[in-house]
């Protein structure tokens, strides 16, 4: 049994994580390091993700999909992210351009969009501009009826897996007088006209992933509208609850691969004649690493339970992002600490980690958006019961 508190998966979950693992080991793993160095994105990966029908996984079985659970899909980003950040965080960018259809979409939109995302074709969730990313409600891209359709006219910033993903939801203001009740989504086709596209080069971590500026003067018909006029704030926050389970599920496969290095280097470094673990001030960080990981994976597989079961993750999946991403920035400073000087140098696995760790905290929701969400939470429970 490992130190480190590990699921009980049912036989559908554990299949996927033995794809999974041998991918990570024989492909995913040994590529890590190059991806990094040289901020390439790994089409290789992706093809192997699609033929293994990783791509896919959370898709359902009638869009061309494998329909697993929550619960695989996170046992699969966990172990894919225990190897290598970037591929899990493609995974992850995946799967936030999947939900808005699957969530809001039409039965036409689901069929074209989500099939060919099964098929490997990326579809990216834009929503934050250059001016505002917490406050989503504040976008000034707009979407103004024109003909048959909608002139979107606006520039969208830090977009995940863009520039390789061929569609992007794009949150619009349709009535700018509404705020949060006047936003609505659309998909964009990165083929039309009127729409350009800048990678963000040089990002600290995760730098085998494309992250991108989407400028936009473009027109979309009416059918590209997903879910309800002026609801799609709502689609968003949806999506973004699923999407904070998928960051925990990153976060732990980081904290995982941290933990692991910074382990094994503290029994095999030698210092004043005993192996340094056997020292508290080491040894100690180690231990609770391991505590606060498996109360992590405990988080995270409950908040895949919960969602399984179609209970409301709200609360939870703001929960387990919270503590699963702070949990990893600790396991990768005590890796770092742990190899020494080698660890701040470059090629050296806990100090990539250390770079990969910090967009954790930062996206889909920072850790203090997540707290505010809580403070709500425990606001209105008071509120409720008073
Ligand atoms: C690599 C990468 C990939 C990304 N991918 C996507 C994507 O695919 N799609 C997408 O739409 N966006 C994406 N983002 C954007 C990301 O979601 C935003 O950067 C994030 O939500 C934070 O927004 P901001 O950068 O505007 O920070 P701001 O909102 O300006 O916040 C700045 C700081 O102030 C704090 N803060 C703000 N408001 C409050 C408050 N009320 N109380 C306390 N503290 C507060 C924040 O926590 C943060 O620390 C990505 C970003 C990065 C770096």
């Amino acid at each position: 049994m490992s130190v480190v508190w590990s699921p009980k998966l049912d036989n559908d979950a554990q299949g996927w994580l033995d794809i999974s693992a041998k991918l990570t080991r024989e492909k995913f793993a040994p590529l890590a390091d190059e991806l990094d160095r040289e901020q390439r994105y790994p089409w290789e990966s992706i093809d192997e993700l699609v033929s293994s029908g990783l791509a896919g996984i959370f898709i359902p079985r009638e869009y061309g999909g494998q329909g697993a659970s929550l619960t695989s899909t996170v046992a699969v980003v966990e172990h894919v992210g225990s190897g290598c950040s970037s591929t899990a965080a493609i995974l992850c960018a995946c799967q936030l351009g999947a939900f808005p259809v699957l969530l809001g979409g039409t039965e036409e939109q689901k069929k074209k969009y989500l099939g060919e995302m099964a098929q490997g074709t990326a579809t990216s969730f834009a929503l934050s501009e250059r001016s505002t990313g917490s406050d989503a409600a504040a976008i000034t891209t707009t979407a103004e009826r024109e003909g048959d359709g909608w002139r979107i006219k606006g520039e969208k910033y830090w977009i995940g897996n863009g520039g390789a993903s061929r569609y992007y939801v794009v949150f619009a203001k349709t009535d700018p007088e509404a705020g949060g009740r006047g936003i609505t989504a659309f998909m964009v086709d990165k083929e039309s006209k009127g729409v350009e596209i800048d990678e963000l080069n040089d990002k600290m971590g995760i730098r085998g992933t494309n992250t991108s500026n989407l400028k936009l003067d473009t027109w979309v018909p009416n059918d590209a509208m997903v879910g309800e006029e002026g609801r799609a704030l709502r689609l968003a926050l949806q999506t973004l609850n699923v999407g904070r389970i998928m960051v925990s599920a990153q976060s732990t496969g980081l904290a995982l691969g941290a933990y692991h290095t910074a382990a094994e280097r503290a029994v095999a470094r030698v210092t004043f004649g005993k192996p340094i673990i056997d020292n508290q001030g080491v040894g100690f960080r180690l231990a609770d690493v391991a505590t606060q990981l498996s109360a992590a994976r405990l988080m995270l597989y409950e908040g895949a339970r919960a969602y399984d079961a179609g209970e409301d993750i709200q609360t939870l999946g703001a929960m387990s992002k919270l503590f699963t991403t702070e949990l990893s920035h600790m396991a990768a400073d005590v890796a770092v600490q742990i190899w020494g000087g080698f660890g701040y140098c470059k090629p050296n696995l806990a100090e990539r980690l250390y770079r990969d760790q910090r967009v954790l905290e930062i996206y889909e929701g920072t850790s203090e958006i997540q707290r505010l969400v809580l403070a709500r939470a425990v606001r209105q429970e008071v509120e409720k019961s008073s």
